[in-house]
């Protein structure tokens, strides 16, 4: 068994990987910049090293910082988490090249799923539907790039190779409007991604994000764990999700499941991983795939009753998968609300000082976070404070037990989305469910202008 775990990341993704490995008995270490000294896995971890100032290229994205510390504690494995290295090819090449084992899959499947043009073409020749678009990269020749969003037909979509965190993508509704969206996006890519690559794809102006969930153990075993949906979205960002996906029939879940364990087995696919659909009038259309455990894979755990965490690392540590497709069976039903340090009506950052944290409970009520009084949310990472998910018997049941989870968790100091939350769960369309990934937005916006929005 492996024997001792690097954890590189930090907050709550730190301390899920740190409770995993402590529950199997492998020793930890964990890796934090200066401002992140006094988090709560750093404090739990049987080892903990300062690896750099906060800025996240100078520590959380620091390889041979991060290589340095696995060599010195001896450690046998390194889990990237996600975001930061979690994608990064040349990491994951680096980490095995110096001895470690990588918790996650072979660099090559990582760099090819990390372009999302190459990805795309590679679910194609596996036979896994795409969003209908370009062949390749579109080139400099402005007439073929509008003689393809004609035969496209628009809208159409301007995406970038290396994109993530919905940034990166730009629709395009009439003709006019097109060269300017490739050069910006372009120009856009080149600064954010290092590749100024982009694609076309159509715009589906109707589609749920359905996502689905996959482990494989490199070893000719692939399953997949259900599908999420997470059409809940600001600015192409996930706000809440849940599993199942309402209306997903059990053979609409094995017929595309199975395409993506073949697929799985095709490009040689080891660890967790996620295929992330658009879903729409009954078809399902690839935009991405995924290659680490992601944030909202607690309520796949819910419903599965599998942990995920576990099982990446058992995968890295060579073992083959013990379950079998038969074996998950889908139970209840779990929602996620991501809890932000931000204004909920402005959307803007806050972080600072967290005077007072209290945690909700009861049954079927789990949070994720690395919160405590008195921690000071750093101003150099992302705002994600942690995660509140429940579990029940029936949707309705766990949006009840949501509502009253929420309003038992009190974060006091800083400006939370709770309240956006809450009217989510409030919310008549939310409540009925299968609402499409421009809903949320759409709510936002008439809350705004009538005040009868989102919540009513
Ligand atoms: P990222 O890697 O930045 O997360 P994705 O390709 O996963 O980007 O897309 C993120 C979100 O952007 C999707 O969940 C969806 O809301 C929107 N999106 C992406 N592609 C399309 C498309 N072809 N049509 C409509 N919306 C899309």
């Amino acid at each position: 068994m492996l024997d001792k775990v690097l954890i590189a990341n930090r907050g709550e993704i730190a301390l899920r990987v740190l409770r995993a490995c402590q529950t199997m008995g492998i020793k930890t270490v964990a890796v934090h910049s200066t401002v992140d000294r006094n988090l709560k896995h750093v404090a739990m971890a049987d080892e903990a090293i300062c690896i750099g100032p906060a800025p996240s290229a100078q520590s959380y994205l620091n390889i041979p910082a991060i290589i340095a510390a696995a060599e010195v504690t001896d450690a046998t494995a390194i889990h990237p988490g996600y975001g930061f290295l979690s994608e990064n090819a040349d990491f994951a090449e680096q980490v095995e090249k110096s001895g470690f084992v990588f918790i996650g899959p072979t660099a090559p499947v990582i760099r090819l799923m990390g372009d999302k043009i190459q990805a795309k073409h590679a679910m194609q020749e596996a036979g896994v539907p795409c969003v209908p678009g370009s062949d390749g990269p579109l080139d400099d020749d402005a007439e073929k790039s509008l003689a393809l969003a004609r035969e496209i037909g628009y809208p159409v979509m301007i995406k970038a190779a290396g994109g993530g965190g919905g940034r990166g993508m730009r629709d395009v509704h009439t003709e006019a409007h097109l060269a300017n969206a490739i050069a910006t996006t372009k120009a856009e890519a080149r600064a954010a991604f290092g590749n100024d690559q982009v694609y076309m794809e159509k715009f589906l102006e109707n589609p749920r994000h359905v996502e689905i969930q996959v482990l494989a153990d490199g070893q000719g075993h692939a399953i997949h764990l259900c599908e999420r949906d997470c059409s809940m979205q600001r600015r192409h960002q996930k706000v809440v999700e849940e599993a199942p996906a309402p209306g997903i029939t059990p053979e609409l879940r094995a017929k595309i499941g199975k395409i993506c364990t073949d697929a799985c087995l095709r490009i040689g696919y080891r660890g967790a991983g996620t295929f992330e659909f658009m879903y729409q009038d009954g078809e399902f259309y690839f935009i991405e795939m995924n290659t680490r455990i992601q944030v909202e894979h607690p309520i796949t755990e819910w419903i599965t009753g599998i942990d995920l965490v576990r099982e990446q690392i058992l995968i890295a540590d060579g073992q083959p998968l013990s379950f079998r497709q038969e074996d998950i069976v889908p139970r209840g039903h779990a929602i996620e609300c991501r809890i932000n340090a931000e204004d909920p009506d402005t959307f803007l950052p806050c972080p600072g000082l967290v005077k007072r944290f209290e945690a909700p409970g009861g049954p079927g009520v789990r949070i994720d976070t690395h919160l405590y009084d008195g921690y000071r949310v750093p101003t150099a990472y992302d705002s994600l404070l942690g995660k509140l998910t429940v579990y029940a018997p029936n949707r309705k049941a766990a949006i009840a037990r949501m509502r009253l989870a929420l309003s038992e968790t009190v974060i006091e100091g800083i400006k939370t989305n709770l309240p956006l939350h809450q009217r989510i769960m409030a919310d008549s369309g939310f409540k009925h469910g299968g609402r499409n990934i421009h809903y949320l937005e759409k709510r936002i916006r008439e809350r705004k202008e009538t005040g009868m929005g989102l919540g009513s």
